[in-house]
């Protein structure tokens, strides 16, 4: 095949302009399948490693083929045009398409059908980009394994029926999972489409990461400031209700129709009589580290994490509290004036049914105590980004005040740069804000203490807007930059030192310090792989969630009606989470005003002729779309649940369950002609 160049008998050679047309003699076998075979360049995409006309000319020739064309770019409106024309004049009525994988294109070419006035599930796709070209540079074996998909297609198509789309009832209401910035601006956005929404956050206060930073890159505007306002929309909103210090237990259902369930994890506090007034926590005994000080400060038993706090109603922290842990204190409940203060209280489970679900996550940072060379954790005055952060705020454990331990100010302060990042050990991505935000603590810790500041960085990424501007007014500023990671940090002198490679200068440096700044990696939450499992989301191989596209779907995920938003997808700055928040929002905006879902009708069925029902199925599901029909004795599959994988195709010892499209015929047909070719 491939390799020959004659033309089959009887084929009709047409040539118009770069194109060449071929029709067969008709069609052969099964005498009403008339199949078009149309092999795509995708500009040289394919047609650099695989001989297009060859493939055109080889598909000319199959059986049912009466129609076989190649072209530039078959997704083009002209490209589409030819198929449209093939099934009014050739009477086509089965498509082959050979080009890019399905994932990008098999919606565009079913719509081409559909307009042409075919069932759009009369199509196969035969992915010669991605499997071929894509994937070799031996142009000889790319034409023939193209040549070999596209005999498998074209033997599997003939098999296909007309599938019908059909829709189910949504139910217009959203979830949104985390409180941070991103999730705010989806919760808000929609909400401000006169949708309900529920937005659920782990901590007792929504705010994220956000609200724990002093100013933001490059404006410097106050991160409070700008967040609370937003922060207190939500509060204020009628169409958002919030659950904080609670966690979403379970998910059921599809899109449109998902079933949650979610802990109200106690509180200790009855948030309906609570008035704020703080009392309780002046009076408290107990004191802990602080995790939104990120430890540097101390917080009581039953605290509000922050005074801007989303609700600002206190929490008990029952492992630290004397009435959980020795039995004895109840000093909170003797002062609150309003007898808010219930130990007896339990977690409440809440189940709601929403159409959609965005989860908006966050991260965390990278714990620099696992690399001992920056000395974190073992040398005072070594800090962490976020603790620098919590030094500069006003509200922070210091008013504001950067200072070294015995509460002197730091001479000299170094910030080193992709701690944790970009670095074959730890984490090989880049975190993205940390640049920017590296730039940003240099300013602040020279304003604010005059100090000689030295940012050690391997490259300087300030992409954004206004991002090179802010990097030239914090060069003008007179802090300096040495091009070069921090490798080690030292004691040296009764003061700190850095060790790096300048690689400008092509020099060993060790500069003194009195402050060393690590500005760690952005990782992935340590729940997230239970979070995953809870929604049926999948991770990346860097832990943060997969979108259903990096380019063209960043914020779907596998699974429909469930969105990703923000730094749970990779690390981002805040103008891409908001970003990202409001796009997730427009994806569900556009899914609440179509009113319905489509579901998929390629599906798993049961034979229940052949099903014995011994339910081996039922927990092989993924998504638990089959359950047992105890009048009929048989497994039965929720279409609309369903996502077709074929798990339980595979596992049915009676051969009762199939996956239209995928039936044992047309795969074997498939498996067949590919291997013969
Ligand atoms: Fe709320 Fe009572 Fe504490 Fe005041 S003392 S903040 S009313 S729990
Ligand atoms: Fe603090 Fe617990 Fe005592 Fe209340 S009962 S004052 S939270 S230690
Ligand atoms: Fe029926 Fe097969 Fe499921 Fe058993 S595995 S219940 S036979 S469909
Ligand atoms: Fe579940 Fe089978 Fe459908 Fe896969 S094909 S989702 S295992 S019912």
């Amino acid at each position: 095949m491939p390799g020959s160049d004659a033309t089959s008998c009887g084929i009709l050679r047409v040539v118009a302009g770069a194109e060449q047309t071929e029709i067969g003699t008709g069609v052969q076998g099964m005498s009403d399948v008339r199949t078009g075979v149309y092999v795509c360049h995708c500009g040289s995409n394919i047609a650099e490693k695989v001989d297009c006309a060859r493939v055109r000319e080889f598909a000319s020739e199959l059986k049912n083929v009466v129609v076989a064309r190649d072209y530039q770019y078959m997704c083009s409106e002209p490209g589409q045009e030819l198929i449209r024309q093939d099934v009014e004049k050739n009477g086509i009525n089965r498509v082959v398409v050979a080009s890019c994988s399905p994932r990008m294109h098999e919606p565009t070419f079913r719509k081409t059908l559909e307009t042409a006035g075919l069932n759009g599930y009369l199509l196969e796709m035969a992915n010669i980009r991605e499997h071929c070209s894509w994937v070799t540079t031996d142009r000889e074996a790319a034409t023939e394994k193209a040549a070999a998909l596209v005999a498998g297609a074209v033997a599997r198509v003939a098999f296909h029926e007309p599938l019908e789309e059909r829709f189910a009832d949504l139910k217009q209401r959203l979830l949104v999972v985390g409180g941070g910035i991103a999730g705010i601006e989806a919760a808000l956005k929609v909400a401000a489409g006169g949708y309900q929404v529920t937005l659920v956050e782990k901590e007792p206060s929504i705010g994220g990461n956000m609200a724990r930073l002093d100013k933001t890159f490059p404006t410097l505007d106050c991160s409070a400031c700008i967040l609370t306002p937003k922060m207190v929309a939500v509060a204020q909103s009628e169409n958002v209700t919030l659950y904080t210090y609670a966690e979403v237990e379970k998910v059921e259902g599809y899109v449109g129709n998902f079933q949650v369930t979610i802990r109200q994890k106690a509180r200790s506090v009855d948030t309906s009589k609570c008035t704020g007034c703080g009392v309780c926590y002046g009076k408290c005994p107990t004191r802990v580290p602080s995790e939104f000080d990120a430890g540097l400060g101390t917080r009581k038993a039953i605290y509000v994490p922050f005074p801007q706090a989303v609700p600002n109603k206190p929490v008990i922290d029952r492992e630290h509290c004397l009435q959980f842990t020795k039995g004895k204190c109840g000093v909170c409940a003797r002062f609150c004036p309003t007898g808010a203060i219930d130990y007896e209280q339990g977690d409440q489970l809440i189940t709601e049914e929403f159409g959609a679900i965005i989860i908006a996550t966050g991260y965390e940072t990278w714990d620099p105590a696992a690399a001992p060379q920056w000395g974190y954790g073992r040398y005072d005055n070594v800090l962490t980004a976020m603790q620098l952060e919590r030094l500069v705020n006003a509200a922070g454990p210091t008013k504001g005040k950067i200072q070294l331990q015995d509460g002197s100010t730091p001479e000299a302060v170094a910030i080193l740069h992709c701690i944790g990042s970009r670095d074959e050990n730890y984490h090989r991505y880049c975190s993205r804000f940390c640049c920017m935000s590296s730039l940003k603590l240099a300013h602040l810790a020279r304003e604010k203490t005059g100090a000689e500041v030295y940012n050690f960085y391997i490259d300087l990424r300030a992409f954004g807007k206004g991002y090179e501007e802010f990097y030239n007014r914090v060069q003008e500023e007179g802090v300096h930059f040495i091009r070069g990671k921090g490798a080690e940090v030292i004691r040296k002198d009764g003061r700190l030192a850095v060790r790096a490679e300048d690689t400008l200068l092509g020099r060993y440096r060790e500069v003194p310090v009195d402050m060393v700044v690590l500005n760690t990696a952005a990782v992935p939450r340590r729940d997230s792989e239970k979070v995953g499992q809870v929604f049926g989301i999948q991770p990346s191989p860097d832990g943060f969630f997969l979108e259903a596209h990096v380019k063209l779907e960043p914020l779907k995920t596998a699974t429909d009606g469930i969105y990703i938003a923000g730094c749970c997808q990779g690390p981002k700055d805040i103008p891409d989470s908001v970003a990202q928040g409001a796009g997730a929002a427009s994806e569900v905006l556009s899914l609440f005003a179509a009113g319905k879902v489509k579901i998929s009708p390629v599906v798993a069925t049961v034979d229940s002729q052949l099903c014995s029902g011994c339910r081996v199925c039922l927990p092989l599901c993924p998504y638990s779309a089959i359950s047992y029909d105890e009048v009929n004795r048989t497994a039965y599959v929720n279409e609309a649940t369903c996502k077709g994988c074929g798990t339980c195709v595979a596992s049915c010892p009676s051969g009762a369950l199939s996956v239209r499209h995928f039936t044992d015929e047309e795969i074997i047909a498939q498996i067949k002609e590919v291997l013969a070719v």
